[in-house]
């Protein structure tokens, strides 16, 4: 495998470290990126305030214990089990042997949640890890944001360092989900819901044709390492349990499924042959894996297929695609819609959190906020309330194919029927004609949508609707979403966002290369660039780029150069 940052110059700018927090029980190691900035661009005031250490700027982190692709040696062995120590403090969990493996569950009659837990106001080491480590660009850049906002900085500090109280009473309202099921220790915490960080989703696995477990594992790296905050592994193929076994052990992130994908293998890819019984034992046995969050289209009920009839493009959700075919065959409502409550329990058993999946999202711009898709999110609602007795955590999937005009519509309703529950949406796609480029056209719906207050943008990459993503899909999928993600966040007034985009502002004006490269989304892309559009340059990690213009404008027509001149 290649190493993921190959280029000298960024291996010396950029670290990846652990930032040592004593909490209530235990120490907690919050995982950061590092720049070392250039000398040159640190402004005076900073170096007066710290002569002998250049300030580093930190960056949130998702890589987990990864730094290069070529650190998985070995994927049977899995990451360290973080979570393990923490795990010991619950009174309510029982451990089981079951066919060589350890099993966490709740014992008969306890709940395991951190809903539970916080509604009775225990602060678990999750919600600890997740306020430290939402935090983290705010309380290892203050020499930063105290030079940007001057006087003002007090303030800005304090109101943006989220306290583990604070992320406790999120939870216990539903408007924070910490996704950790109790049979993924190694995990490190993250949360999703309003007040935090825009996360986005990666999803994976693979298809009946294509792709096997070292791949699977492979992208889930590649994807953590691209920035990705949870991974979906959506297999339809063969070897879906040994392939989710593998991410999971390898995975710093939640890992999400659609559990109704396995059932329906299991069902030899007929819907007729799917019973509730087949249905709850998957339930179980990934609950047991490990998975942390479930998408489950239990708001899609028989009453809404008529809606359906008025569509063009029908149904394009394939759980709910599996689900419609299956009350159409057996003239019966929905068995996860019936059995809510059973699944509830188990959710609850082990902590899994649920997505409530939007089965009949729009898959065109004609049938964007229709009757059949705003249906579906009002049994979204009632089936969050059922869960709320449960204590399970829930987030509610939304749209797929919206035009810009229709698209704040859907979060208004949503936080309106949701009682403002995290948001988890699938882009929108804004027009149905960017075949090969819907990554770029989701992300202009992905940026609208969660600057409005989406919690989570699921990532679309370029072969959306016509292949299965390779590595460099991935990539540029998850880039493309960390983009609108970031975006988002400097439109909701996050200022740990807008101070990087301040910084490498900083960087494009005093000339620093190395800076803007380690600032941006993806340092290797760019740099890349850089050095084909100026291939006199030589790169050896010695040598500092010190050119004062690019091939863009060339030396004479430097608008930055010549400002400057005239300064
Ligand atoms: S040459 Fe043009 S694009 Fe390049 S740094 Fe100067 S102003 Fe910017």
């Amino acid at each position: 495998m290649n190493n993921f940052i190959k280029s000298s110059i960024l291996k010396s700018k950029i670290r990846k470290e652990y930032v040592n927090i004593k909490g209530k029980d235990f120490h907690f190691f919050i995982p950061v990126k590092k720049i070392r900035i250039n000398e040159s661009i640190i402004p005076d005031e900073i170096k007066t305030k710290s002569p002998i250490k250049t300030p580093e700027y930190y960056i949130y982190d998702t890589a987990g214990p990864y730094e290069s692709m070529g650190e998985l040696s070995d994927f049977q062995i899995g990451i360290p089990k973080i979570r393990e120590e923490w795990m010991k403090l619950r009174e309510q969990v029982q451990i089981i042997q079951k066919e060589n493996k350890t099993i966490r569950k709740a014992k008969h009659g306890e709940r395991v949640t951190q809903r539970y837990y916080a509604k009775k106001g225990i602060i678990t080491p999750e919600m600890e890890y997740v306020a430290y480590r939402e935090s983290i660009e705010i309380t290892q850049n203050k020499i930063w944001i105290e030079w940007l906002w001057k006087e003002k900085s007090e303030e800005i500090i304090e109101k943006a360092v989220i306290s583990p109280e604070w992320i406790c009473k999120q939870v216990a309202e539903g408007k924070i989900i910490i996704p950790a099921n109790i049979n993924h220790p190694e995990l490190e915490p993250m949360g999703i819901g309003q007040g935090l960080r825009t996360k986005i989703n990666a999803n994976i696995g693979n298809s009946a044709i294509r792709s096997g477990i070292k791949e699977e594992v492979e992208k889930m790296i590649w994807a953590v390492m691209c920035g990705a905050d949870t991974v979906m592994d959506l297999s339809t193929g063969e070897e879906i349990e040994s392939i989710r076994e593998a991410i999971i052990r390898n995975s710093p992130v939640p890992i999400g499924t659609v559990p109704i994908y396995e059932v329906l293998e299991k069902a030899e890819g007929n819907p007729e042959n799917i019973s509730w019984e087949l249905y709850r034992d998957i339930l179980i046995q990934q609950a047991e894996q490990g998975v942390d969050y479930f998408t489950i289209h239990a708001g899609l009920l028989e009453e809404h297929l008529p809606l359906v009839e008025k569509r063009l493009a029908g149904i394009v959700s394939r759980g709910g695609a599996i689900i419609a075919q299956w009350m159409k065959e057996h003239k019966q409502q929905n068995f996860t819609y019936t059995h809510w409550d059973e699944i509830c329990e188990i959710l609850s058993t082990y902590d899994v959190a649920v997505s409530i999946g939007d089965g009949l999202r729009p898959g065109c711009i004609y049938d964007a906020n229709d009757e059949a898709q705003f249906a579906e999110l009002k049994i979204q609602s009632e089936l969050a309330r059922r869960a709320d007795k449960f204590d399970v955590q829930v987030m509610h999937e939304g749209p797929g194919h919206i035009p810009m005009n229709k698209i704040l519509d859907n979060i208004e309703i949503q936080k309106d029927l949701c009682n403002s529950a995290p948001f988890y949406t699938l882009g929108p796609v804004v027009t149905d004609i960017a075949t090969g480029y819907d990554h770029i056209s989701s992300a202009i719906g992905a940026t609208l949508i969660g600057s409005a207050g989406t919690a989570m943008l699921c990532y679309v990459t370029p072969k959306e609707h016509i292949g299965l993503p390779d590595r460099e899909d991935v990539r540029e999928g998850v880039i493309t979403y960390k983009i609108s993600a970031h975006a988002s966040d400097i439109a909701k007034g996050l200022p740990s966002a807008f101070l990087r985009d301040c910084l490498m502002a900083l960087a494009r004006v005093k000339f620093s290369w190395e800076d803007q490269f380690a600032l941006a989304l993806d340092p290797e892309k760019s740099l890349k660039m850089f050095m084909e559009s100026n291939p006199c340059i030589k790169e050896n990690g010695e040598n500092k780029i010190n050119q004062n213009y690019c091939t863009m404008c060339g030396p004479k027509f430097c608008a930055m150069k010549l400002s400057k001149t005239n300064e």
